[in-house]
């Protein structure tokens, strides 16, 4: 089932607990009728329903302050609608949402990469007709100024999303322009405390000891999983079902690409001190900071998907670990199994640099040949 169809499922599900919850209290029918149609009144925002609009404190920045920008997103149609809080900057900035360019070179982002699960309602930001919603980032802890020049800034969440979720709404802004003095990067969670040695090349924060026992156990799923994959990419390459339906055509070179990617990540699984941090509450299974390795940040999904399979823990590490730079540098171009499979027909380039591929080809459920 696509994500899609499982928020939507979601959806159904919580409109009947509240019909239940009125008909427990002796409401009448109309009342559970009317309640339904509110909760139909908030529909995905689609692209002209929010206007966003971007502004700075000053116009130039020195290489001390923060490179400040307010965000301002309002309502402009006349219905409510609900976007997802992951693409706003309202909880900071959890995705690669802006468009940052100097003398027409993007800057680097170097915020987190997620692996999303299905949106929970508390994910969602409803915004009335004419309603605004106003928020502060600093995009020097996200994207790289550390050439001094004039940053072109614009706000544009379509990016390299995938429409699989719902509540995807493409807002975009107009551009502001800022002299920002050049400033090595720093990531904001670079003083993270070192973790707790609980194995050979892994380590905690972070986890309590359940936690850290669960941890272990997807680790070493997740290293066999890496084992299996080489093993199975060092046979003959051929058109295989299991190649083709996650990475698209088959030729030589391309199986050679995705065989170089989990050489490096069961090398990295077996070589590396890797450190899993439990400090996370997001939705999401996990994120990581691609020029970061080896720390994997799991988060409230990781919990409640089991340890190996599709969606899985060892299948997350798999695709986190994917996603540094120094392993095998892939993206999130598309998310969950449905649309993986479709992105390997329509873009097997894009197929070969995402992420929730390598962990679907991994975890090889159902099993292919
Ligand atoms: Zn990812």
């Amino acid at each position: 089932m696509s994500l899609n169809l499982r928020g939507r499922l979601n959806w159904w599900m919580g409109a009947l607990a509240s019909v239940s919850l009125l008909g427990a209290c002796g409401a009448p029918d109309e009342r559970a009728e009317d309640a339904l149609e509110s909760n139909e009144a908030v529909r995905d925002a689609v692209a002209g329903d929010v206007a966003v609009k971007l502004s700075v404190g000053k116009s130039a920045m020195a290489a001390r302050d923060n490179v400040l920008v307010t965000v301002t997103m309002t309502n402009v149609s006349s219905r409510t609608v609900r976007v997802l809080k992951w693409h706003t900057p309202v909880d900071g900035l959890k995705e690669d949402l802006f468009k940052v360019t100097a003398d027409g070179v993007a800057a680097e982002y170097n915020g987190r990469h997620y692996k999303w699960a299905t949106p929970q309602a508390t994910d969602y930001l409803n915004l009335a007709p004419g309603e605004s919603v106003s928020s502060k980032v600093d995009l020097a802890s996200v994207y790289d100024f550390s050439k001094t020049a004039t940053y072109d800034i614009r706000f544009d969440s379509a990016g390299h999303h995938d429409a699989t979720h719902d509540g995807v709404s493409q807002l975009s802004s107009g551009s502001v322009s800022v002299f920002v003095e050049g400033r090595p990067f720093v990531h904001p969670e670079a003083e993270a405390a070192p973790g707790t040695v609980t194995a050979m090349a892994l380590s905690t924060a972070n986890c309590s000891s359940t936690r850290v026992t669960s941890v272990t156990t997807a680790f070493n799923s997740a290293k066999t999983y890496a084992n299996n994959a080489v093993t199975y990419l060092s046979g003959t390459p051929s058109a295989t079902s299991r190649f083709t339906t996650w990475f698209g055509t088959y030729s030589s070179t391309n199986w050679n690409t995705i065989k170089t990617h989990f050489t490096s990540i069961k090398s990295a699984f077996d070589t590396k001190s890797v450190i899993v941090d439990c400090g996370c509450s997001d939705s999401a299974y996990a994120y990581v900071y691609k020029n970061s390795p080896y720390r994997i940040y799991v988060c409230n999904a990781f919990w409640s998907a089991p340890n190996t399979g599709t969606d899985s823990r060892a299948g997350t590490l798999i695709h986190e670990m994917s996603h540094f730079t120094v392993v095998a540098d892939t993206d999130d171009w598309a998310y969950g199994q449905s649309a993986a499979k479709s992105l390997a027909t329509s873009n097997p380039t894009r197929a070969r640099d995402n992420a929730d591929s390598h962990e679907y080809f991994a975890e090889n459920t159902p099993s292919l040949p």
